[in-house]
C-alpha cells in the first residue's frame, strides 16, 4: 500500500492528456477556469495519529542537527525555491486563480527571504540567554534562560497565500528544531506539498515535516496530537481551534479576521494615497488579511480622493492571470463561498443607501471573478464597514476630521492592520499609536508584514499572538530556567536549624534592600 506521500506526490504528477485522476479523494479546483487541476488525500484522524507518530521519531534527530545543520537546509531551500519559482509560482496560481504578480511577489518574495532570515536570526533569537538577577540570594550563580523545541508544532493554514501563510509558519517552526505537520486549506494544498518536496531535496530528514491534506476534521485531528498549534484563518474557526488547545493544555497562536482601514487626512499626497488604497484593496483580489478594507477620508479632500480612486479602479483588467505577468491586475475569488460574501455586503451597502461607482458586479464565467468595486455613501450599519468583505472592494466614507476617523477606525470587533496618510508625520504617528491594531502604517500599508524583525498579530478578534521577530520564533519553543551554582558553601544561611539571630539578620536585609522607598 501507497503511504499518504507516495500517494500525494503520484496525485501531484501531471494528469496525461488533462484527464484529471481523481480517487475520491478532496479535488482541486482552479477558480480562474472551473478546471480540477488534481485530487489529493482526504486524512483522517488514523492517518493524522501515524503521521504524528513518525514526526515525533525523526523529530531528535532534527534536534541534533543544531543550528548550523538546520539552517544549512533552510539555506538550500531558499536556492531551491528561487531555482524553482516558475514551478511554485504557476502551482500557486493554479489553486488560486491568483496573478503571477500576487503569486510571485507576496509569496515567493516573502518565503525567499524567509528561508534566509531563520536560518540567520533563528540562532540569535533562540541563543542561550545569561541573565543578571537582581535577587541577592544568587550572586555569584550562572543563570541561563534556555529555549528548547517544544517537539511537534502543528500548522493549519488559510486559502488565500497557500505559500506565505500556510507553509510560511512552518520555516520558524522547522528552525528551532521541532518536527511539523502542516494542514493545508483543502482548497490550496498543491503548493504544501511541492515546498514538502522541495525541503526533502534539499536533505531535510523524512517525516520531519509532512503535509496533512484534509477538510476541517483532519485540521480538528492534528491539534489532538501536537504540541502547540498555530492557526491562520478566519476568527469563526480560531474560536474552536482556541478550544479544542485550551481542552489539551496546549499553547495556540492565532492569526485570524480584520477588516482594516485606512485614514487619509487633509494635508496627504493624495496621489499616494490613492495609489495605495487601490493597489492594498484589490492586491490579491482583496483575499489578504491586512487588506485595506474601508477608507476614511477628511472632508476637503475626500471629493479629489474619491475622483482619484475610482478613475485608478475603473482601469484594473479583471480576469484569468493564465497568460503570466502582466495580464491581468485582478485575479479570481479563490474560494467559491466567498464570492456569496462579497455580494451579499455589497448588495447590503446598495439596499442601505451605498452608491456604487465603479464595479459591483460578479463578472461571467468561465472562471470565479468579481469587478474591482468602489462604495460612498456608506457608513458603519453597513456589513461591507464591519464585517470581513475579503474581496475587491473598497467603501469610502467622508469624515468630519481626524478624531472621527481615529473613532470610527476603532469600532470594530478586529485589529489586525492600518494606516494613516498625512505629510505630518509627527501627527501620523501620533494617530497610529492611538489606532487599536496589531499594526498601524504611516504613509504605507500591508508593508509591516514584509520586516521579519517586526511582531505581526492582531489585536481583538484578530488573533493572539503573533508571527516573526523574536516571538515568532520563541513560541515554538519552551522555556527552560537554568541556575548553576558554584563554589558552593556546604549549607545556605536561610537553612535549617532556623535561628533567631540569623533570621533577623536576612529579616534586616530584606528591609535594607527594599524598604527604603516610601508610600507617596
Ligand atoms: P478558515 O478558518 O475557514 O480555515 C482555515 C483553516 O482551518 C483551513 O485549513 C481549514 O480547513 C481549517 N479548519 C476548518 N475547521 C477546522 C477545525 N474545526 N479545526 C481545525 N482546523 C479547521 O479560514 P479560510 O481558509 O477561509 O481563510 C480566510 C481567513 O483567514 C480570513 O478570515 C483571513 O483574514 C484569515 N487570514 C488571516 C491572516 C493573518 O495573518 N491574521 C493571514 C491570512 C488569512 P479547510 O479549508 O479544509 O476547511
Amino acid at each position: 500500500m501507497a503511504t499518504v506521500e507516495q500517494h500525494a506526490e503520484q496525485q501531484l504528477e501531471e494528469a496525461p492528456n488533462g484527464v484529471v485522476k481523481d480517487d475520491g479523494g478532496i479535488p482541486v479546483e482552479n477558480p480562474a477556469t472551473g478546471e480540477i487541476v488534481r485530487t489529493v488525500p482526504d486524512l483522517d484522524a488514523d492517518a493524522v495519529a501515524q503521521m504524528a507518530a513518525r514526526a515525533r521519531a525523526a523529530q531528535p534527530e532534527w534536534e541534533a542537527y543544531g543550528f548550523d545543520g538546520r539552517a544549512r537546509v533552510l539555506s538550500r531551500a531558499q536556492k531551491w525555491l528561487m531555482d524553482n519559482a516558475q514551478r511554485v509560482t504557476e502551482t500557486i496560481v493554479s489553486e488560486t486563480g491568483k496573478t503571477y504578480e500576487d503569486a510571485s511577489l507576496a509569496e515567493i518574495g516573502y518565503a525567499g527571504n524567509a528561508f534566509g532570515f531563520w536560518a540567520k536570526q533563528g540562532p540569535v533569537y533562540l541563543a542561550d540567554e545569561h541573565v543578571k538577577s537582581s535577587q541577592v540570594l544568587v550572586k555569584g550563580k550562572k543563570l541561563i534562560l534556555r529555549y528548547r523545541p517544544l517537539g511537534l508544532i502543528g500548522v493549519i493554514g488559510p486559502w488565500n497565500y497557500p505559500l506565505t501563510n500556510s507553509f510560511g509558519d512552518c520555516i520558524p517552526a522547522l528552525m528551532a528544531g521541532n518536527s511539523v505537520i502542516l494542514k493545508p486549506s483543502e482548497i490550496t494544498p498543491l503548493t504544501s506539498l511541492l515546498l514538502a518536496e522541495g525541503l526533502r531535496e534539499c536533505g531535510l530528514p523524512e517525516n520531519v515535516l509532512q503535509i496533512a491534506t484534509g477538510r476541517g476534521d483532519t485540521g480538528a485531528a492534528l491539534i489532538e496530537h501536537v504540541d502547540m498549534i498555530m492557526f491562520t484563518g478566519s476568527t469563526r474557526t480560531g474560536r474552536k481551534v482556541a478550544e479544542a488547545a485550551a481542552r489539551r493544555l496546549i499553547p495556540a497562536s492565532l492569526e485570524l479576521g480584520g477588516k482594516d482601514p485606512m485614514i487619509v487626512l487633509a494635508d496627504a499626497d493624495l496621489e499616494r494615497a490613492a495609489n495605495f488604497a487601490t493597489y492594498f484593496s484589490m492586491q490579491n483580489a482583496g483575499q489578504t488579511c491586512i487588506s485595506i478594507e474601508r477608507v476614511y477620508v477628511e472632508e476637503p479632500v475626500y471629493d479629489e480622493f474619491v475622483a482619484k480612486v475610482s478613475a485608478k479602479v475603473r482601469a484594473l483588467r479583471v480576469g484569468s492571470p493564465g497568460g503570466g505577468f502582466g495580464t491581468v491586475e485582478v485575479g479570481a475569488i479563490t474560494f467559491p463561498p466567498q464570492m456569496d460574501i462579497i455580494k451579499d455586503h455589497v448588495d447590503d451597502a446598495v439596499q442601505k443607501g451605498a452608491r456604487v461607482l465603479t464595479g459591483g458586479q460578479q463578472v461571467p464565467g468561465p472562471g470565479r471573478f468579481y469587478e474591482p468595486t468602489v462604495l460612498v455613501d456608506v457608513d458603519h450599519t453597513m456589513k461591507i464597514m464591519t464585517d470581513e468583505t475579503f474581496g475587491p472592494t473598497l467603501p469610502i466614507m467622508k469624515v468630519a476630521d481626524a478624531e472621527e476617523a481615529v473613532r470610527l477606525a476603532n469600532e470594530s470587533v478586529y485589529g489586525l492592520g492600518s494606516s494613516v496618510f498625512t505629510r505630518d508625520t509627527a501627527r501620523g504617528e501620533a494617530i497610529a499609536r492611538r489606532l487599536h491594531a496589531g499594526a498601524a502604517n504611516v504613509n504605507d500599508a500591508m508593508i509591516n508584514y514584509t520586516v521579519l524583525e517586526l511582531p505581526m498579530g492582531g489585536a481583538k478578534a484578530s488573533g493572539l499572538g503573533s508571527r516573526h521577530g523574536a516571538g515568532g520564533i520563541r513560541k515554538y519553543c519552551s522555556q527552560q530556567a537554568i541556575v548553576v551554582t558554584r563554589l558552593a558553601m556546604k549549607k545556605e544561611l536561610f537553612m535549617y536549624p532556623y535561628k533567631s539571630r540569623t533570621s533577623r539578620m536576612l529579616a534586616g536585609l530584606f528591609k535594607l534592600l527594599y524598604g527604603r522607598g516610601n508610600r507617596d
